[in-house]
């Protein structure tokens, strides 16, 4: 079997996968990427946080995604029956980004995946890694080309960033089961010809089901007059609707009197999609000459859109750990890596919890906020979920505090 080498070898090129090679690249690294798909290709997480951009624009890429034109985003805004309350992200406590985009993510990963070619990656699309090994001195692949020839590519680190693909998790048996009850979505494209006036297209739009409080709707608009339009809720609840997936979307739509009116007119014009059971979580977010970038490590769930975040972040910071290693300095990837990353999946966790819980949704709700709570609050709904010095980072459990005050009025 023809062998090659690389530096550092990336599967997958996603936001994390395309960050990770941009970052990489900057450090002088040698980079191949092998992406299983011809891009552009549809993926779903169009809803960014702020604090992506700052990892976007470490990696290189912020005047390649500015350029693209996508749809400004400033915030989110939440509906429950009569109550609406919208956070504006440039409004927060932490320091850093309060704006960034909404977008269709075949063209998203388009232009990152394309601005680290022009960084000097090597991205091989319609090659699939079907094997791994990392007990020898170096980890390699096997690899299928889009011709069916099998090769080998070992590097001197390899990080997966394989997303739902779960390469690694899957070869190396690091899969763990997610603490989440499993949850589906159902989602599609549509021509929302939404009144003018009716619906800030600057923010997400989440919308809490009249009944069911842990089933919800995400309305992203683009920046072309549509949008993305979801339902979350779990897998059995889903399956109560008879019908196709179109049917059982637009059967929910209609039982959501504020969200059946804003989309009144809508042009449902793109087949739904289905995705289940996607909470995942792995063992170890590391091995000898490996890490797990993204969702090919954790995934928690779509409600605070911190997906492309969690990935892009991970991927600056597998990016510090290797540039140190380079330098000779003695890296351990547990403390070094993992332990921070999911130091911000945590403070996600939690508030995931509580939104299905409810209690989340009883404090965002509420009457009477304090100004500074809604800026700490506003700070991790802009994704800036590993700032310590947010007491609701740095202490989770003052969520419960706060939701129990809510709760008493
Ligand atoms: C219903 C739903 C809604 C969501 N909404 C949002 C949202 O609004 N905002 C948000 O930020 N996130 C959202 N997410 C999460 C988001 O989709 C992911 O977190 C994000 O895409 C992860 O990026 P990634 O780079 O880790 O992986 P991906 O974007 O999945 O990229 C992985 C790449 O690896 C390639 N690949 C896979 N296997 C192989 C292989 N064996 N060989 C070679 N290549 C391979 C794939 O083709 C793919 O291109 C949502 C998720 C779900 C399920």
């Amino acid at each position: 079997m023809r062998i090659e080498h690389t530096e550092i070898l990336i599967i997958g090129a996603g936001p994390s996968g395309s960050v990770a090679a941009g970052l990489l690249r900057k450090q002088g690294r040698q980079v191949m990427i092998l992406e299983r798909e011809q891009f552009p290709r549809f993926s779903i997480g169009e809803s960014l946080l702020p604090q992506s951009m700052a990892c976007i624009e470490a990696a290189g890429f912020l005047q390649d995604v500015i350029e693209a034109g996508f749809q400004y985003k400033n915030g989110a805004a939440f509906v429950r029956g009569s109550r609406a309350t919208a956070f504006d992200f440039r409004d927060k406590f932490s320091p850093g980004w309060g704006t960034t985009f909404q977008v269709q993510r075949a063209d998203f990963d388009h232009v990152l995946a394309q601005a680290a070619t022009k960084a000097g990656a090597d991205i091989r699309y319609r090659h699939q890694v079907i094997a791994v090994a990392v007990d020898g001195e170096q980890p390699a692949v096997d690899v299928i080309s889009p011709e069916g020839e099998t090769y080998r590519v070992s590097a001197r680190f390899l990080l997966d960033a394989s997303g739902f693909g779960r390469t690694l998790p899957r070869l190396l048996d690091l899969e763990t089961p997610s603490e989440f009850p499993v949850r589906g979505a159902f989602f599609t494209h549509i021509e929302d010809r939404t009144v003018p006036g009716s619906f800030d297209r600057n923010k997400i739009l989440i919308t809490v089901h009249p009944t069911y409080q842990d089933v919800w709707f995400w309305t992203i608009p683009f920046s072309n007059g549509r949008c993305s339009l979801g339902v979350v809720a779990e897998l059995s609840r889903l399956e109560q609707y008879p019908g196709s997936e179109a049917e059982r979307l637009q059967a929910l739509v209609a039982e959501t009197p504020s969200l059946a009116g804003l989309l009144a007119n809508a042009v449902w014009d793109t087949p739904v999609r289905k995705l289940t059971g996607y909470a995942a979580n792995v063992k170890s977010l590391w091995g000898k000459g490996y890490a797990l970038l993204g969702n090919a490590g954790e995934f928690l769930d779509p409600v605070f859109s911190s997906g492309v975040t969690i990935a892009v972040k991970s991927a600056t910071l597998a990016a510090d750990a290797i540039a140190r290693e380079y330098a000779g300095e003695a890296v351990d990837w547990q403390r070094d890596y993992a332990d921070p990353l999911r130091r911000g999946v945590d403070t996600f966790r939690s508030f995931v919890e509580s939104w299905y819980a409810g209690g989340f949704q009883d404090v965002i709700f509420h009457e009477r906020q304090s100004p500074d709570i809604r800026r700490m609050i506003s700070a991790i709904l802009a994704g800036y979920a590993w700032d310590l010095n947010n007491p609701y980072v740095a202490e989770p459990r003052r969520l419960k505090t706060l939701e129990q005050l809510c709760a008493a009025g």
